[in-house]
């Protein structure tokens, strides 16, 4: 009889926690998504003059190509040359229109062990499958596996792996540099560290501040949400992103916590 009743304590204690567990993963994602979504409400003022501005210059276009109609001074060129114009500026709305929908988007958390050196070499794989002319990524490391486990959602990370060797990569061609990327891992008390270095045109101090800020771009074309959304994916995963200048280069590393099996077994092993 106090086995059975045992059994039954046992098991309603388990159900309880799974349930609390949920219940906590719910709060989380919820969370998560409430910051990203005051974010977007800080950017309003930014995005709808970052929107204008394509929609402005569509709107001259096409009433440029109106008045030459009107007056019989429409060429095939200035006709083709605004038709580009327009396609290109619709283009670059859209964009910004999808970076924010990618931040907004509200997804299931997933949080799986990963080893950070795999995802590292995943996404030089897919950076080298999507862009062949793109420089080596060399990663050096030297933590056993079990200090290289993060808990995390695998497609986030690969997505800020590649923001930051585009970005690497955009840097040394301004430069005209072709060296590979080098990629360090370090383990920072329950942390693990990644440090992505490149030797290309680095950012003067005053620009270097407003690094993460959304919409700073130094590019003709940049948007400049790479690295706000970068910024947000590690924070919510419990780590910190930041930048340093490097003598050439820049350096940006982002940590993320190492899984809570691997320290308890590194720490009873050590
Ligand atoms: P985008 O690439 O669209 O400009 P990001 O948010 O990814 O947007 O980057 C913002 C800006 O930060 C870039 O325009 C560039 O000026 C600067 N930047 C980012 N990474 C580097 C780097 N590795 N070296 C020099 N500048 C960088």
């Amino acid at each position: 009889h106090l086995v059975k009743r045992r059994t039954r304590e046992l098991s309603q204690a388990l159900d309880e926690r799974q349930q609390l567990e949920a219940r906590v993963m719910a709060d989380q994602e919820q969370m998560e998504h409430l910051s990203r979504l005051s974010i977007l409400g800080e950017l309003s003022g930014t995005l709808a003059h970052e929107l204008n501005q394509p929609l402005a210059t569509m709107g001259n276009y096409a009433r440029s190509l109106l008045r030459r109609q009107a007056s019989g001074k429409l060429t095939a060129d200035a006709l083709e040359q605004a038709a580009n114009e327009i396609a290109n500026e619709s283009e670059r709305a859209a964009a910004v229109l999808g970076g924010i929908r990618a931040l907004a988007k509200k997804r299931q958390r997933v949080r799986e062990i990963h080893d950070l050196a795999e995802l590292v070499q995943e996404a030089g794989q897919l950076l080298h499958g999507m862009q062949p002319g793109a420089p080596e990524i060399l990663l050096s490391q030297n933590l056993p596996p079990t200090l290289r486990q993060v808990c995390v959602d695998p497609l986030q990370i690969q997505q800020v792996l590649l923001n930051l060797f585009k970005n690497a990569w955009d840097a040394q061609q301004a430069a005209q540099v072709s060296q590979p990327i080098q990629v360090g891992l370090e383990m920072e008390g329950d942390y693990c560290s990644l440090c992505v270095r490149d030797q290309g045109t680095g950012l003067p101090e005053e620009q270097l501040a407003h690094l993460f800020e959304p919409f700073f771009t130094t590019k003709p074309d940049g948007l400049g949400l790479g690295l706000s959304i970068c910024k947000t994916i590690v924070e919510a995963h419990g780590g910190h992103l930041s930048a340093r200048p490097a003598q050439p280069g820049l350096v940006l590393c982002f940590t993320l916590p190492l899984a809570p099996e691997q320290i308890a077994s590194h720490k009873d092993n050590s």
